[in-house]
Protein backbone atom coordinates (compact mmCIF):
# COMPACT_ATOMS: atom_id res chain seq x y z
CA UNK A 1 0.00 0.00 0.00
CA UNK A 2 1.47 3.67 -1.07
CA UNK A 3 0.58 6.89 0.96
CA UNK A 4 0.48 10.01 -0.40
CA UNK A 5 0.29 13.50 0.43
CA UNK A 6 -2.66 15.78 -1.12
CA UNK A 7 -0.63 18.86 -3.03
CA UNK A 8 -1.38 21.87 -0.72
CA UNK A 9 -4.07 23.83 -3.05
CA UNK A 10 -5.96 20.25 -2.74
CA UNK A 11 -5.63 20.20 1.67
CA UNK A 12 -6.76 23.71 1.29
CA UNK A 13 -10.05 22.75 -0.64
CA UNK A 14 -10.61 20.06 1.24
CA UNK A 15 -10.15 21.99 4.61
CA UNK A 16 -12.87 23.80 3.67
CA UNK A 17 -15.15 21.06 2.82
CA UNK A 18 -14.53 19.24 5.62
CA UNK A 19 -15.21 22.00 8.02
CA UNK A 20 -18.28 23.41 5.43
CA UNK A 21 -21.30 24.98 7.21
CA UNK A 22 -22.57 25.19 4.16
CA UNK A 23 -26.07 24.19 3.98
CA UNK A 24 -26.76 22.65 0.82
CA UNK A 25 -24.83 19.78 1.41
CA UNK A 26 -26.49 17.44 -0.90
CA UNK A 27 -24.77 19.05 -3.74
CA UNK A 28 -21.68 16.11 -3.48
CA UNK A 29 -24.46 13.52 -4.96
CA UNK A 30 -24.70 16.26 -7.85
CA UNK A 31 -20.76 16.28 -8.43
CA UNK A 32 -20.68 12.35 -7.87
CA UNK A 33 -22.89 11.77 -10.58
CA UNK A 34 -21.68 14.08 -12.49
CA UNK A 35 -18.67 12.55 -12.73
CA UNK A 36 -20.22 9.06 -13.53
CA UNK A 37 -21.87 10.73 -16.45
CA UNK A 38 -18.81 11.99 -17.87
CA UNK A 39 -17.01 8.93 -17.64
CA UNK A 40 -19.87 6.98 -19.05
CA UNK A 41 -19.68 9.70 -21.61
CA UNK A 42 -16.07 9.05 -22.32
CA UNK A 43 -16.20 5.15 -23.24
CA UNK A 44 -19.31 5.43 -25.31
CA UNK A 45 -17.95 8.18 -27.25
CA UNK A 46 -14.84 6.11 -27.51
CA UNK A 47 -17.01 3.01 -28.48
CA UNK A 48 -18.69 4.60 -30.95
CA UNK A 49 -15.12 4.91 -33.15
CA UNK A 50 -13.49 1.99 -31.78
CA UNK A 51 -14.57 -1.75 -32.80
CA UNK A 52 -12.52 -3.29 -30.29
CA UNK A 53 -15.02 -1.90 -27.95
CA UNK A 54 -18.17 -3.71 -27.33
CA UNK A 55 -21.24 -1.37 -26.68
CA UNK A 56 -24.54 -2.24 -25.41
CA UNK A 57 -26.60 0.93 -24.31
CA UNK A 58 -27.61 -1.05 -21.76
CA UNK A 59 -24.35 -1.26 -19.93
CA UNK A 60 -24.46 2.05 -19.48
CA UNK A 61 -25.98 2.98 -16.15
CA UNK A 62 -25.16 4.92 -12.43
CA UNK A 63 -26.40 3.10 -9.68
CA UNK A 64 -27.03 4.54 -6.01
CA UNK A 65 -26.93 2.32 -3.30
CA UNK A 66 -27.73 3.49 0.22
CA UNK A 67 -26.49 0.82 3.65
CA UNK A 68 -28.55 2.03 6.22
CA UNK A 69 -26.39 -0.89 8.56
CA UNK A 70 -22.89 0.53 7.23
CA UNK A 71 -23.88 4.13 6.75
CA UNK A 72 -22.74 4.06 3.44
CA UNK A 73 -23.73 6.04 0.28
CA UNK A 74 -22.32 4.08 -3.04
CA UNK A 75 -21.99 5.63 -6.33
CA UNK A 76 -21.24 3.43 -8.86
CA UNK A 77 -20.75 3.56 -12.77
CA UNK A 78 -19.72 2.15 -15.80
CA UNK A 79 -17.55 4.55 -17.15
CA UNK A 80 -14.25 4.73 -18.51
CA UNK A 81 -12.31 4.24 -14.92
CA UNK A 82 -9.07 5.55 -13.86
CA UNK A 83 -5.93 4.17 -14.26
CA UNK A 84 -3.56 4.39 -11.33
CA UNK A 85 -1.81 7.97 -13.04
CA UNK A 86 -4.87 9.08 -13.24
CA UNK A 87 -6.38 8.65 -9.97
CA UNK A 88 -3.36 10.14 -8.31
CA UNK A 89 -3.58 12.75 -10.87
CA UNK A 90 -7.42 13.66 -10.77
CA UNK A 91 -8.13 12.96 -7.42
CA UNK A 92 -4.63 14.04 -5.53
CA UNK A 93 -4.66 17.22 -7.31
CA UNK A 94 -6.63 20.45 -8.18
CA UNK A 95 -6.43 20.45 -12.63
CA UNK A 96 -9.63 20.56 -13.54
CA UNK A 97 -12.65 22.51 -14.87
CA UNK A 98 -14.87 23.23 -11.56
CA UNK A 99 -12.07 23.17 -8.97
CA UNK A 100 -9.89 24.84 -10.98
CA UNK A 101 -12.40 27.95 -11.39
CA UNK A 102 -12.42 27.73 -7.28
CA UNK A 103 -8.60 27.80 -7.04
CA UNK A 104 -8.74 31.03 -9.00
CA UNK A 105 -11.59 32.49 -6.93
CA UNK A 106 -10.83 30.89 -3.77
CA UNK A 107 -8.49 34.18 -2.44
CA UNK A 108 -11.40 36.68 -3.19
CA UNK A 109 -14.36 34.87 -1.58
CA UNK A 110 -15.77 33.75 1.23
CA UNK A 111 -16.14 29.74 1.27
CA UNK A 112 -19.80 29.35 1.59
CA UNK A 113 -20.54 31.40 -1.28
CA UNK A 114 -17.79 29.22 -3.41
CA UNK A 115 -18.76 25.60 -3.08
CA UNK A 116 -22.48 27.23 -3.68
CA UNK A 117 -21.14 28.74 -7.07
CA UNK A 118 -18.84 26.56 -8.48
CA UNK A 119 -18.67 23.02 -9.42
CA UNK A 120 -16.31 22.06 -7.03
CA UNK A 121 -16.07 18.63 -7.70
CA UNK A 122 -15.20 15.11 -6.16
CA UNK A 123 -13.95 16.87 -2.64
CA UNK A 124 -17.14 17.98 -1.69
CA UNK A 125 -17.84 14.71 -0.37
CA UNK A 126 -15.89 15.25 2.53
CA UNK A 127 -18.84 17.62 3.27
CA UNK A 128 -20.56 14.53 4.58
CA UNK A 129 -18.05 11.73 4.67
CA UNK A 130 -15.08 11.32 7.02
CA UNK A 131 -14.03 8.64 4.76
CA UNK A 132 -13.83 8.13 1.18
CA UNK A 133 -13.00 4.84 -0.88
CA UNK A 134 -12.49 4.83 -5.09
CA UNK A 135 -12.74 1.49 -6.46
CA UNK A 136 -11.56 1.51 -9.58
CA UNK A 137 -10.28 -0.12 -13.14
CA UNK A 138 -9.69 1.75 -16.86
CA UNK A 139 -10.76 0.75 -20.16
CA UNK A 140 -8.12 -1.43 -21.23
CA UNK A 141 -6.70 -2.29 -18.33
CA UNK A 142 -6.61 -5.46 -16.64
CA UNK A 143 -5.52 -4.03 -13.11
CA UNK A 144 -7.69 -2.13 -10.81
CA UNK A 145 -7.04 -0.03 -7.73
CA UNK A 146 -8.46 1.44 -4.62
CA UNK A 147 -7.74 4.56 -3.28
CA UNK A 148 -9.22 5.65 0.18
CA UNK A 149 -9.00 8.61 2.16
CA UNK A 150 -9.94 10.72 5.15
CA UNK A 151 -9.60 14.28 3.66
CA UNK A 152 -7.12 15.40 5.74
CA UNK A 153 -3.69 15.10 4.64
CA UNK A 154 -3.48 12.41 2.04
CA UNK A 155 -4.73 9.09 0.59
CA UNK A 156 -3.82 5.72 0.13
CA UNK A 157 -3.46 3.53 -2.78
CA UNK A 158 -3.15 0.02 -3.52
CA UNK A 159 -4.30 -2.98 -6.04
CA UNK A 160 -7.21 -4.33 -6.05
CA UNK A 161 -9.10 -6.48 -8.04
CA UNK A 162 -11.95 -5.21 -9.51
CA UNK A 163 -14.10 -7.25 -12.15
CA UNK A 164 -15.47 -4.90 -13.90
CA UNK A 165 -14.19 -1.49 -15.97
CA UNK A 166 -16.07 1.54 -13.91
CA UNK A 167 -15.55 3.27 -10.73
CA UNK A 168 -17.45 2.48 -7.07
CA UNK A 169 -17.30 5.49 -4.81
CA UNK A 170 -18.22 4.53 -1.49
CA UNK A 171 -18.92 7.54 1.18
CA UNK A 172 -18.93 6.76 4.85
CA UNK A 173 -21.33 9.35 6.13
CA UNK A 174 -20.19 11.16 9.01
CA UNK A 175 -21.63 10.66 12.78
CA UNK A 176 -24.44 12.90 13.29
CA UNK A 177 -24.16 16.21 15.22
CA UNK A 178 -25.94 17.58 17.31
CA UNK A 179 -27.50 20.31 14.76
CA UNK A 180 -26.75 18.26 11.78
CA UNK A 181 -28.04 14.46 10.51
CA UNK A 182 -26.85 12.84 7.79
CA UNK A 183 -29.10 10.02 7.73
CA UNK A 184 -31.23 11.48 5.18
CA UNK A 185 -28.76 10.47 2.61
CA UNK A 186 -29.53 6.93 3.31
CA UNK A 187 -33.10 7.69 2.59
CA UNK A 188 -34.69 6.50 -0.94
CA UNK A 189 -37.24 9.37 -0.85
CA UNK A 190 -34.34 12.23 -0.08
CA UNK A 191 -32.32 10.58 -2.54
CA UNK A 192 -34.82 10.67 -4.98
CA UNK A 193 -35.68 14.55 -4.38
CA UNK A 194 -31.63 15.40 -4.86
CA UNK A 195 -31.95 13.54 -8.27
CA UNK A 196 -34.75 15.18 -9.44
CA UNK A 197 -33.75 18.39 -8.40
CA UNK A 198 -29.88 18.62 -10.00
CA UNK A 199 -29.86 15.70 -12.29
CA UNK A 200 -32.38 15.41 -14.12
CA UNK A 201 -30.90 16.28 -17.08
CA UNK A 202 -28.59 13.02 -16.73
CA UNK A 203 -28.71 10.68 -20.39
CA UNK A 204 -27.85 7.46 -18.59
CA UNK A 205 -30.46 6.13 -16.24
CA UNK A 206 -29.84 6.25 -13.01
CA UNK A 207 -30.67 3.29 -10.20
CA UNK A 208 -31.11 2.88 -6.98
CA UNK A 209 -30.86 0.25 -4.55
CA UNK A 210 -31.64 0.86 -0.82
CA UNK A 211 -30.65 -1.73 1.98
CA UNK A 212 -32.69 -1.47 5.05
CA UNK A 213 -30.92 -2.86 8.12
P1 LIG B 1 -14.11 18.00 -12.69
O1 LIG B 1 -15.28 17.05 -12.85
O2 LIG B 1 -14.53 19.43 -12.76
O3 LIG B 1 -12.97 17.66 -13.60
P2 LIG B 1 -13.88 16.71 -10.13
O4 LIG B 1 -13.19 17.09 -8.86
O5 LIG B 1 -15.34 16.48 -10.04
O6 LIG B 1 -13.55 17.84 -11.19
O7 LIG B 1 -13.20 15.41 -10.71
C1 LIG B 1 -11.81 15.40 -10.97
C2 LIG B 1 -11.45 14.39 -12.02
O8 LIG B 1 -11.47 13.07 -11.46
C3 LIG B 1 -12.38 14.30 -13.21
O9 LIG B 1 -12.05 15.27 -14.19
C4 LIG B 1 -12.11 12.88 -13.71
O10 LIG B 1 -10.93 12.86 -14.52
C5 LIG B 1 -11.82 12.13 -12.44
N1 LIG B 1 -13.01 11.39 -11.97
C6 LIG B 1 -13.82 11.73 -10.94
N2 LIG B 1 -14.84 10.84 -10.80
C7 LIG B 1 -14.65 9.92 -11.78
C8 LIG B 1 -15.37 8.72 -12.17
N3 LIG B 1 -16.48 8.34 -11.54
N4 LIG B 1 -14.88 8.02 -13.22
C9 LIG B 1 -13.74 8.40 -13.87
N5 LIG B 1 -13.04 9.51 -13.54
C10 LIG B 1 -13.48 10.26 -12.51
MG1 LIG C 1 -16.84 16.88 -11.55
Amino acid sequence: MEQKQFQAESKRLLEMMVHSIYSQKEIFLRELISNASDAIDKIYYKALTDDSISFNKDDFYIRIEANKTDRTLTVRDTGIGMTKEELEDNLGTIAKSGSLAFKNEVKMQDGQEIIGQFGVGFYSSFMVADKVTVYTRALGSDEGFKWESDGVEGYTIEAYDKKDVGTDIIIYLKENEEEESYDDFLEEYELKSIIKKYSDFIRYPIKMDITEQ
